[in-house]
C-alpha cells in the first residue's frame, strides 16, 4: 500500500507521530529536525515515492496534498505567510523517497533557498 520508507511505516502507523492532521488520503505530522518555529510534513497514505514520479491519476492526490497544507498552517495560526517545498531527488535535498510537502512558518523565509 504505502512506500517501505519511515513515512511509509509512519502512513500505516507502525511508528507513532503526533497526527496533526488525517483524513482517508493523508496526514500531517512535525518534522522531526524543525528548520523553523513551525516545521509540518504531509505525506500521502498511497506509494509515492516523489513527485516526479507522479502520473495523471495522481493529479488529485497532489491537489489534495496542497490543501491540507494550507489547512495546516491555518490551523498553525500562520496568518502572516509561511512556505510550502516539494523537496525532488537528490540535487533537490529530497532524504526520504515517500512525498511529502513541508509547511514552514514562524518566521520570515530567505530567498533564494539555500
Ligand atoms: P526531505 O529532505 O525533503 O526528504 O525531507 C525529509 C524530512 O523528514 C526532513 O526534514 C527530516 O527532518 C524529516 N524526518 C525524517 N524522519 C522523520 C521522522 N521519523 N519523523 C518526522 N520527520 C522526519
Amino acid at each position: 500500500m504505502s512506500t517501505d520508507t519511515i513515512f511509509g511505516k509512519i502512513a500505516r502507523k507502525e511508528i507513532p507521530v503526533q497526527i496533526l492532521f488525517e483524513d482517508d488520503q493523508c496526514l500531517a505530522f512535525p518534522d522531526i529536525n524543525p528548520q523553523a518555529p513551525i516545521h509540518i510534513l504531509v505525506i500521502p497514505k498511497q506509494a509515492l515515492t516523489q513527485i516526479e514520479h507522479a502520473s495523471p491519476e495522481d493529479e488529485a492526490i497532489l491537489g489534495h496534498l496542497l490543501y491540507v497544507a494550507t489547512l495546516v498552517a491555518r490551523q498553525q495560526g500562520l496568518s502572516e505567510g509561511y512556505r510550502l517545498v516539494v523537496n525532488n531527488g537528490s540535487q533537490g535535498g529530497q532524504t526520504v523517497d515517500h512525498l511529502h510537502v513541508h509547511v514552514l512558518g514562524g518566521r520570515a523565509m530567505g530567498w533564494p533557498p539555500g
